[in-house]
């Protein structure tokens, strides 16, 4: 068999590097492995339900990876990668030969730990498996509590109590998308959950669970028939450290999406790239694994990508939608822009009036345009006037214009 583009992980960031291989005229093979069971799917929609069962998004439709000429052998394994002899093996024992070898292999959810006080059945999401497991056993009236006000935790809440689900959401922060989003955000994600029934606990850890009750380090006690766990993400690593790659917070690859075996690359939730004041950085968003994957295939394919956009990501929790650009920091200077219909814009600068960071929240899609204007303006490295920025009534086209 003819050596080519071996690529293991079939989720976003593998099939658009497929894509972007195909895009860039590479014209051998390209072989895609992915261990999931179902065709290669979108993660988004299995934490956001529409009142309705998860929806199976599937990436690109059958004929495209016919068409596109890219050996989809999905439901299969890659269990060891010999970079001396240039190949991985399969589950099966069979073994595929690469020139180049991409590792897309995303992430896992990080598990509590095997100490935690807990009698009851943890349950986690990542797969499309996992989103209909839980869907087809919770209903209306069921008491559940999450642990983790993150995305998944929250996305699930809103899509739970849609349901008429009760449920109570633990998070050991002092508020929710600490990480995520700047307080003022925060804050208003917390009164939409309040409002719509959702009970959130921040500053809080589980202390016991027993025969169905969660008991919290506030000294209440919640009743769970169903315990969701949404504390984070791992990268899917072993792989990788097993054949002797640099591991450092993900699988370590350059602004190129290089391992330290330069016939080795690495893209998307399992892989940490080098950011400037932030050490090695892991994105875990869908955006930037689409992102990656495209690039880190034009790159296998050789040709050099244009340079990257500021990272973006949204979320949408009941009707509402938020969406960040860029890396919000609590160091950032904030600037404050409210909007007409309510929601919310904050925008960062550093100190010297360069944008680098917007989050925005509201009721339907208000954010979205603003947000793209404001990647624009961050791509463009303008220091707009704050005054003007604040102000609802000065339209922010009319400041990119200016630029
Ligand atoms: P993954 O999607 O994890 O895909 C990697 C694949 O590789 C997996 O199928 C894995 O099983 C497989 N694999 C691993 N090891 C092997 C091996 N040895 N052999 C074969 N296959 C292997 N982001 C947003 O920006 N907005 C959202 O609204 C949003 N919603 C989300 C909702 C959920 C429920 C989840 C879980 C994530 C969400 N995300 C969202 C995050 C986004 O989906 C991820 O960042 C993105 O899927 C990462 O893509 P990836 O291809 O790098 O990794
Ligand atoms: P997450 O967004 O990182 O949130 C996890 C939250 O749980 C954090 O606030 C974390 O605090 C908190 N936490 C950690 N340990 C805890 C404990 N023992 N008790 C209570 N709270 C605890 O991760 P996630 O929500 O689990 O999502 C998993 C992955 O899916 C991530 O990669 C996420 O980006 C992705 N995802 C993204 C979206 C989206 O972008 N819309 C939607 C769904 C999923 P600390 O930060 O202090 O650890």
């Amino acid at each position: 068999m003819m050596a080519g583009i071996v690529i293991v992980g079939a989720g976003y960031c593998g099939v658009s590097a497929a894509h972007g291989a195909r895009a860039a005229g590479y014209d051998g093979p390209i072989t895609l492995v992915g261990d999931d069971p179902e065709w290669p799917y979108e993660r988004p929609p299995l934490s956001k339900w529409d009142g309705a069962m998860p929806r199976l998004q599937p990436i690109f439709p059958e004929d495209w990876y016919t068409q596109n000429r890219i050996d989809l052998k999905w439901g299969a394994v890659v269990t060891a990668i010999d970079r001396s002899a240039r190949n991985v093996t399969l589950g099966t024992g069979v073994t595929l030969p690469y020139a180049k070898l991409l590792l897309a292999t995303g992430a896992s959810p990080r598990h509590l730990p095997p100490h935690a006080p807990s009698d009851a059945c943890a349950r986690y999401l990542r797969s499309h498996a996992d989103a209909m497991n839980l869907a087809q056993d919770i209903c209306a009236g069921s008491d559940v509590v999450i642990i983790g006000g993150g995305f998944i935790g929250l996305e699930l809440a809103a899509s739970l109590s849609a349901r008429k689900a009760f449920v109570h959401v633990i998070e050991a922060q002092e508020r929710i998308l600490a990480r995520a989003v700047p307080p003022e955000i925060s804050q208003m994600v917390l009164d939409l959950h309040k409002t719509r029934g959702v009970t959130v606990h921040t500053g809080t850890t589980v202390d016991a669970i027993k025969n169905n009750l969660v008991s919290l380090s506030t000294g209440q006690t919640v009743r769970a028939e169903h315990l969701i766990i949404g504390i984070g993400s791992e990268p899917n690593t072993v792989l990788a450290a097993n054949a002797g790659l640099t591991v450092d917070n993900g699988i370590a690859v350059d602004g190129c999406f290089a391992t330290n075996d330069p016939d080795i690359f690495a893209a998307g939730d399992c892989c940490s790239l080098p950011v400037e004041g932030a050490g090695r950085t892991r994105f875990e968003s869908w955006q930037v694994a689409g992102d990656q994957g495209y690039r880190a295939g034009k790159v296998m394919a050789g040709v050099t990508p244009d340079p990257t956009p500021p990272p973006w990501f949204w979320s949408d929790q009941f009707d509402h939608s938020l969406q960040v650009v860029g890396q919000p920091s609590p160091a950032g200077t904030r600037i404050l822009r409210p909007l007409p219909s309510g929601g919310l814009i904050t925008i960062e600068t550093d100190d010297n009036g360069t944008l680098t960071a917007a989050a925005g929240f509201a009721a339907g899609n208000a954010v979205g345009r603003d947000i793209k204007i404001i990647q624009k303006l961050m791509q463009a490295g303008v220091t707009p006037d704050p005054a003007a920025l604040a102000d609802p009534n000065t339209p922010l086209k009319t400041i990119l214009k200016q630029r």
